[in-house]
């Protein structure tokens, strides 16, 4: 079956053409959809002998939500999605004053295995598909009735380990005849994989890139995110700044507070010294305590964005939501999996 999901615009529009259909049917479909239809039936423009020919050869992607989680807090939902094959994903939908943004998953878990985080306790299962990431959007904004102005790829999975897919599902997200999304409403986050910051800068897309930092210094990096032993912090920080100056836009800093282990003056110093000449804003968060990690939260963190300001860099604290229902990374899946795991036995 053909995954027409997870074509761009002029692909579906070739696609539709190799089937004799004219180019316009392209755009009749693509936007179809983006707008998250069940079956090829809702296709009402489409000529009825088309909408059987694709309903005979292409498949149409229609996740289910395995588990809903509303926060009673200030309506985050978390979404756990049942995939065509099995496999569960979390999207989670925040409600910023800025707009409604859902954080959406990269890959089936995660390999890069940072010693603080629950998405990658189990190892990575698979990559997503373009359309994958796609209905991630579509079916939250479609179930939860919050039209979806932001996303940002942070959930379970690094996306620079899946970068094809996460380049395609951009194009199909931003382009006017779908979701309309644009770049600047975007962020990318990652842990800190060089081959694909350096790819990203060269398409010099106007999305934010974020990275996940949690520690200036070599040993403490590779010590907290293995990821550092091949890619080395330092090396990190000279592709952030040809980053910058390549797309002139500003990185953003991911840095989970974790007591005695990053959040001393001298760590806060460090990062200064290898932010100077680019700005850069360091988002702050308070560690989540996963179950199977030995790391607490900090307890100076106040104190490490005042030192950190003292430098003249930005700094600011994230509000944690949906405390209330698991909303942290991977903790759902993890959860599901584990009690799928009780049940069988
Ligand atoms: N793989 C990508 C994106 C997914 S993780 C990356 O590493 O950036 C999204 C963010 O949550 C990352 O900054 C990650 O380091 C952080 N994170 C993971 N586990 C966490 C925890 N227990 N507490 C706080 N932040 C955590």
């Amino acid at each position: 079956m053909t995954d027409i999901k997870s074509m761009t615009l002029p692909e579906l529009r070739n696609f539709l053409q190799s089937m004799g259909e004219p180019a316009f049917r392209g755009k009749q479909v693509f936007s179809w959809l983006s707008r998250g239809v069940s079956s090829f039936d809702e296709m009402s423009n489409l000529p009825l002998t088309l909408r059987e020919r694709l309903k005979e050869t292409c498949a149409l992607s229609v996740p289910s939500a395995a588990r809903k989680q509303v926060s009673a807090r200030d309506g985050t939902i978390k979404y756990l999605w049942e995939l065509a094959d099995g496999n569960c994903i979390e999207s989670v939908l925040m409600r910023y004053r800025h707009g409604n943004t859902v954080c959406i998953s990269s890959q089936v878990g995660c390999r890069m295995g940072c010693a603080f985080c629950a998405s990658t306790v189990a190892g990575k299962v698979r990559d997503l598909t373009p359309g994958e990431l796609l209905d991630q959007v579509i079916f939250t904004q479609k179930d939860s009735g919050a039209p979806i102005s932001n996303i940002v790829l942070m959930g379970i999975g690094e996306p620079m380990d899946n970068l094809d897919a996460v380049l395609k599902f951009l194009e199909i997200v931003n382009c006017p005849d779908g979701l309309n999304i644009g770049m600047r409403h975007i962020s990318l986050s990652t842990c800190g994989v060089l081959p694909g910051i350096r790819r990203l800068a060269e398409l010099e897309l106007q999305l934010t890139l974020s990275v996940s930092l949690h520690a200036p210094d070599s040993e403490t990096r590779s010590r907290l995110m293995p990821v550092n032993r091949a890619y080395d912090v330092e090396d990190l920080f000279a592709a952030c700044h040809e980053y910058f100056e390549k797309t002139g836009r500003r990185i953003s800093f991911e840095y989970a507070m974790i007591d005695g282990v990053n959040d001393q003056d001298w760590q806060a110093d460090l990062i200064a010294k290898r932010l100077r000449g680019m700005p850069g804003h360091i988002n702050l968060i308070p560690l989540n305590d996963v179950a199977e990690s030995p790391f607490r939260p900090s307890r100076r963190t106040a104190a490490f964005q005042k030192r950190l300001e003292s430098h003249g860099l930005t700094a600011t604290v994230r509000r944690s939501l949906g405390g209330d229902i698991d909303a942290a990374c991977g903790q759902l899946r993890r959860k599901a999996e584990a009690e799928k795991g009780e049940n069988s036995q």
